[in-house]
């Protein structure tokens, strides 16, 4: 109680602070980053920004507190040192108002010039970050903003690096290294490469739809033409559900290295993925690609209310994450299916693993799970708005399309919020989402519905919604092989970095250092082997599988003692004699059709 009283008093403070911090106003800006290769040898970048001004009042700058998409507070202005503002060559006198914000004191009216040093060196997709020849960065890391002032005002960017390094960026180009945008929103959203990295681009829909990956090693010719297959697959699913696609150009910037953990940032144009090397041909990757791509539409533009216009002084709570998280985990896989990169019994083993994270989570109000995204929950709930959200938007469209015989689907849903909020330059209200489900499943009311399993706790009726559309869900027994080792994973392969004492590896005689080549008839070449060797041996009545290993220079064949254990999955499975209007509702989620 005292708890939240104390945080509510430091929310009170920190908006009233807000208020009395108005700048100046300010035109004409611009913004120089000075990438080359002496300052992202010292993990730097060189910032700089200009703007005018009309006299002596003071102008106050802040940078970003985060990046909008990553909730997490980042407080980008810790990494900025020799803070120099000054006019006509000459110092100007400055302060800090706060952490984030400085106070600068012109002498007249004209240009002042504000510079600084940025530390890009973080492990961390919504950071700037620099390697050899190579430079990383978000709008919202650099460029400083006039507080109080809105963001409606037009900026350039000019990027200063060596000549023969290249520039992608979502941003409209306008000159040489230079580009342009409307707004700071835009600005902010658009982040850059610099340096030297892969890049390719292909036509998908009209729209040119480019790879950018570093390093350049790690986009073979194998993973650009199976990339844009994906691409030229699941895209046009994507646009089919809103109608257009609203982005001048499309980016997949990608860093591989053996620190990144994995996952991905959305943009208006563009996400930045960060994929560990011994991931490059994981199975999860379309997956990746596609739940980033369709936040293209679900949150960069429609959007919850809560979240317009972003704030990006402090953390911005909404209660419908689930909505553009979940329901874009939802949609990111179902595009997958309807495109064929996935079958049908892929998004099947998607539906059950949301229902096992549902079961696995202690009961938690959808609306309660979105609003802990930025603190980061520890009671086993974090990030549950993906699993429930997405399961509970596909429950969503499967009730309409029973409620409106398979002539509606929430894909209308999505359209008409599209549609009506976003393209109106706002946001989605609670009664805007809920008026439009109602509308699209016939008048059906979701009052109680909302009531018990989004804003309420209640488990979501998954049995009897399944059955709507001829699936159910069931707990299958497993009887898996395990090795009893831990391992380390480079570019290489997979290294046994220890040994369980008498698991089955220590038993087979493998020694910490030996490299997996294969077990079985299971090659061992990245993470995902293991599930590849678990898959393909459950139940085995084998005593014993060759387990092929390199130790030093040489190869030899141990025998690996097979040691069975028994885990429970959830699978989701097709009841067979499903009535026909089951099947019909069915095919139309699969495909993306209504009757
Ligand atoms: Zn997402």
């Amino acid at each position: 109680m005292l708890r939240a009283l104390v945080i509510a008093l430091i929310f009170a403070t920190d908006a009233a602070a807000q208020q009395i911090h108005q700048s100046a106003p300010i035109s004409n800006i611009a913004y120089e980053i000075t990438a080359d290769s002496s300052a992202v040898g010292r993990h730097q970048l060189g910032v700089s920004m200009t703007f005018d001004v009309s006299g002596t009042a003071p102008v106050v700058l802040a940078l970003p507190a985060w990046s909008p998409g990553h909730y997490v507070l980042l407080w980008f202005s810790r990494r900025v040192s020799n803070f120099t503002p000054q006019q006509n060559g000459a110092p100007l006198e400055w302060r800090k108002l706060d952490f984030q914000t400085w106070e600068i004191k012109p002498r007249g009216t004209g240009q002042v010039r504000v510079s600084f040093q940025y530390l890009a060196n973080a492990v961390d997709r919504a950071v700037a970050w620099t390697a050899p020849n190579f430079a990383f960065f978000n709008g919202t890391n650099v460029f400083l903003y006039p507080t109080g002032r809105g963001f409606n005002w037009p900026a350039r960017v000019t990027v200063r690096t060596e000549p023969s390094w290249g520039i992608a960026t979502g941003m409209d180009p306008a000159g040489a290294n230079t580009f342009s945008a409307t707004n700071y929103h835009d600005l902010t959203d658009m982040p850059f490469y610099v340096g030297r990295f892969a890049i390719d681009s292909t036509q998908i829909a009209g729209k040119w739809v480019r790879l950018a990956f570093y390093p350049a090693s790690s986009l073979t010719p194998a993973r650009r033409d199976r990339t844009f297959g994906w691409l030229q697959k699941f895209v046009p699913k994507h646009i089919a559900v809103f109608g257009e696609a609203p982005f001048r150009n499309y980016t997949i910037f990608q860093r591989s290295d053996t620190l990144v953990n994995g996952g991905g940032l959305e943009h208006q144009a563009s996400q930045v993925d960060e994929v560990h090397v011994s991931q490059l041909d994981a199975g999860y990757l379309p997956g990746l690609y596609s739940h980033e791509f369709f936040h293209a539409w679900n949150v960069k533009r429609l959007r919850p209310a809560d979240l317009v216009p972003y704030r990006y002084d402090d953390a911005q709570q909404t209660t419908w994450l689930w909505v553009s998280e979940g329901v874009t985990d939802y949609y990111g896989e179902l595009a997958l299916t309807r495109s064929g990169v996935h079958d049908s019994v892929a998004f099947f083993d998607f539906l059950a693993g949301e229902v096992a994270s549902i079961a696995s989570a202690p009961p938690t109000a959808l609306s309660d799970a979105s609003l802990d995204a930025w603190i980061g929950a520890t009671d086993g709930s974090g990030g549950l708005y993906y699993p429930k959200g997405g399961f509970v938007g596909f429950l969503l469209d499967v009730l309409i399309r029973d409620a409106s015989d398979n002539h509606h689907s929430l894909d209308q849903v999505m359209r008409n919020l599209y549609d009506q909020t976003y393209k109106r330059g706002r946001g989605f209200t609670p009664s805007d989402w809920w008026g439009e489900v109602s509308k699209a499943a016939n008048g059906k009311n979701f009052a109680d519905f909302a009531h018990r399993y989004v804003d309420g706790r209640e488990p979501p009726p998954i049995d009897s919604v399944l059955a709507l559309v001829g699936l159910r869900a069931k707990g299958d027994t497993l009887r898996e092989p395990r090795l009893g080792v831990a391992t380390s994973t480079d570019s290489l392969g997979i290294t046994v970095t220890g040994l369980a004492a008498n698991g089955a590896g220590a038993v087979a005689g493998l020694a910490v250092g030996d490299r997996l080549v294969s077990i079985g008839e299971v090659s061992i070449t990245n993470d995902s082997s293991f599930d590849a060797f678990r898959q393909r041996y459950n139940g085995t009545t084998a005593t014993t599988l060759p387990l092929v290993v390199k130790r030093g220079a040489q190869t030899q064949t141990l025998q690996l003692p097979v040691r069975l254990v028994q885990r429970v999955i959830t699978v989701v499975t097709p009841i067979p004699n499903a009535s026909d209007k089951a099947l019909r509702l069915r095919a139309g989620i699969l495909k993306g059709s209504t009757s």
